[in-house]
């Protein structure tokens, strides 16, 4: 059904006339439930975002034929796309809600869970196992101790300008959403992950870990199941240079291999 209703009449040039939004909903109730459609059409406002749709119809949950239903259940917070709590297919695009501007997008609006994720309740969806790759690759600072031995190393510009563009990371799940290894058959830590460990490996203090963090890659799920298809990259909401982290972590996890074989 997405792909019919996908491409389905045009962009609305002229929004200037318009009067009401339609827009189709994949729903389901609970875990266990089988998802099922549903069409709004609601009022138009000029400058509505996808999260004030919503908010619309849960205001006045009614589908396009007048039956009363339940409302829409989705997650938002910080609504400026620092969060990534509102990622959702939007028109089959991994995107967030709140910057996804009715405006600019087509008639009718398509909106999804992410599909690579267990779905909780119609848009919500669990996110666990991003949160659970970020454990196993030990994506933080230890700071354990060094509360009391003043400021902590300096990094050089250039290196924290590039890794500041890594730590603008909000693990919404994009790039897990349109990687194709990412999937039921699969354990595939995904670009995310792979990314915050070069991000912490660059880090003076982050270093600690960088053995721990490159092992992790080389297991099971690890980086080695990347097949390099480059979607990632394409969807981050960040612009977060995913294929060039992917690259260079493939480089450090070789040199630290041949460097374990070599202490052998
Ligand atoms: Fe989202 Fe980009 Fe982080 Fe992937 S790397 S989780 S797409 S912000």
């Amino acid at each position: 059904m997405t792909a019919a209703i996908v491409g389905a009449d045009s962009t609305s040039s002229q929004n200037s006339q318009r009067t009401h939004i339609r827009v189709v909903i994949q729903r389901q109730d609970d875990a266990a439930s089988s998802a099922y459609w549903q069409r709004f059409r609601i009022p138009y406002r000029p400058q509505m975002n996808v999260i004030s749709v919503l908010q619309e119809i849960q205001l006045n949950p009614v589908t396009e034929d007048g039956q009363k239903t339940t409302p829409v259940v989705w997650d938002c917070n910080c609504l400026e796309e620092v969060c990534g709590a509102c990622s959702m297919l939007i028109n089959g695009k991994p995107r967030q809600a709140c910057s996804a501007l009715v405006d600019k997008l087509p008639d009718p609006i398509v909106l999804q869970p992410l599909s690579k994720f267990p779905v909780i309740r119609d848009l919500v969806v669990d996110r666990s196992f991003m949160f659970e790759s970020l454990k196993r690759v030990k994506a933080w600072i230890p700071i354990d101790g060094m509360y009391d031995i003043g400021p902590g190393p300096r990094m050089a510009e250039e290196i924290r300008e590039r890794m500041y563009e890594l730590a603008k990371c909000m693990t919404c799940g994009c790039c897990l959403e349109a990687c194709p290894q990412v999937n039921a058959r699969s354990n595939f830590i995904g670009p995310a992950a792979i990314s915050q460990v070069r991000l912490f490996n660059s880090h003076p203090t982050g270093k600690m870990h960088a053995s721990a963090r490159l092992e992790a890659l080389m297991g099971p799920g690890g980086l080695h199941d990347c097949g390099n298809a480059q979607n990632c990259v394409q969807v981050c909401p960040k612009n977060i240079p995913l294929t060039d982290s992917i690259a260079d972590m493939g480089r450090a996890v070789t040199a630290h291999a041949v460097k374990r074989l070599l202490d052998f």
